[in-house]
């Protein structure tokens, strides 16, 4: 059966994936069970999308109950749950104000435009972009503009001028870059897909202090990082450093493709007015409805304090293994969304914890990703060391 829906797949679907030889039915909490009945301990959820896991009943039963009731209505008019999940999404960020997208790459393509939007209000003409090498933003034109990695904009080529590439965590090579046209500095407060790295405090307060300075637009990507998995609802808010636009997606929906980007009060006021931007389905009810979930289950059950507890957990088993194994070099990370730098590709470390019933992903060649669903437990974690080192 499972052979059939890969060749099926195959046949049809594009070929931009090597898909790992397994087909997904259903899951239930961190566990996830292929058509064969292989029950798979989940550390990756769907690349850091799936916060509150599988199955979950108030979830499940807000969608049900949209979907019943209105799934789409587009932006032309208002609709009570997309007023709802605005206000809650502005209130967990900290933002003045929400634009909801449908993925995160559209999510950076509008935050590109409002940064644009705010040069040309202030009538500074300014266009250019520094963005991080080893950063990812998205495969649009827009976004791979200020994606890090060569070998992704190459084939694109020409994308959006004037964008160039500082070190991350390197505040001088960012002032190196910085000219009369820079409109925007793009960076993750913790890199994702260029391998799990936390931003320095010190980096993160040079650059508003030098964005502040020159009236650059400061943009930070929180498509993975935020929505909890730091710690914090947001990166930023751990470090302290507010930026002018941030970018979200990911585990705001949990699955439901949503994706939004805030600004604060003073972009709010200098950015895109009625006819600069929009979305069909953007935001829609069931997107909203996804998002109002999310964010009214992690206040009642206070998921923050969980991911804080649990991280501090997983830290503690990860370290005694980078201690205790070779393979590992490094260990690093905030919160649940934790890697490990091994001495050899991780693609053989990912085939065998597959095996062995652990989904875990990779972010880059050689950093094996940890990016649990938050609401995994003590017992989950220690499991997922046992399957982990059997599969070193
Ligand atoms: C996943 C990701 C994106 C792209 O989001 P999509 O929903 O795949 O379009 C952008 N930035 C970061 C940091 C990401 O992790």
């Amino acid at each position: 059966m499972a052979i059939n829906y890969m060749e099926k797949a195959d046949e049809a679907l594009l070929h931009v994936y090597n898909r790992f030889p397994v087909v997904l039915d259903h899951g239930e909490g961190v566990k996830l069970y292929d058509t064969e009945g292989k029950e798979y301990l989940d550390f990756a959820a769907g690349i850091a999308v799936c916060g509150l896991g599988y199955g979950n009943k108030k979830f499940g039963e807000a969608l049900k109950a949209q979907i019943d009731k209105l799934t789409h209505t587009s932006n032309l008019f208002y609709n009570p749950v997309v007023a709802e999940a605005a206000n809650a999404l502005r209130e967990v960020s900290q933002m003045d104000k929400v634009f909801f997208t449908n993925s995160g790459t559209e999510a950076i393509e509008g935050a590109l435009k409002a940064a644009r939007r705010y040069s040309y209000t202030k009538g500074t003409g300014r266009t250019g972009f520094i963005a991080m090498e080893h950063s990812f933003h998205g495969r649009s034109m827009g976004a791979l503009s200020v994606t890090g990695t060569k070998s992704y904009r190459d084939p694109f080529e020409p994308l959006i001028p004037g964008v160039a590439f500082a070190k991350y965590n390197d505040l001088e090579s960012v002032k190196a870059l910085v000219d009369d046209n820079t409109c925007g500095i793009i960076l993750e407060p913790i890199q994702g897909e260029g391998g799990i790295v936390p931003a320095n405090k010190e980096f993160l307060e040079g650059v508003r202090t030098l964005c502040d300075e020159k009236d650059i637009v400061l943009i930070f990507d929180e498509i993975q990082c935020g929505m909890g998995r730091s710690g914090d609802y947001f990166a930023w808010q751990g470090y302290g450093v507010k930026p002018g636009i941030m970018t979200m997606a990911k585990a705001i929906g949990n699955g439901i493709p949503v994706g939004a980007f805030a600004v604060s009060e003073k972009m709010a006021k200098a950015t895109l007015l009625p006819g600069d931007h929009g979305t069909t389905y953007g935001g829609n009810p069931l997107a909203a409805a996804a998002v109002l979930a999310v964010t009214e289950i992690f206040k009642e059950e206070d998921l923050l304090t969980h991911v804080k507890e649990m991280s501090e957990y997983l830290y503690e088993k990860l370290e005694k293994l980078t201690a205790e194994k070779e393979e590992i070099l490094e260990h690093r990370g905030k919160g649940l969304m934790q890697g490990l730098l091994l001495k050899n590709p991780v693609g053989e470390t990912v085939k065998r914890a597959l095996a062995n019933g652990l989904i875990v992903i990779s972010a880059g060649q050689n950093v094996l990703r940890v990016v649990p669903p938050l609401v995994v437990t003590k017992e989950d974690i220690d499991r997922f060391v046992v399957l982990l080192d059997s599969s070193l």
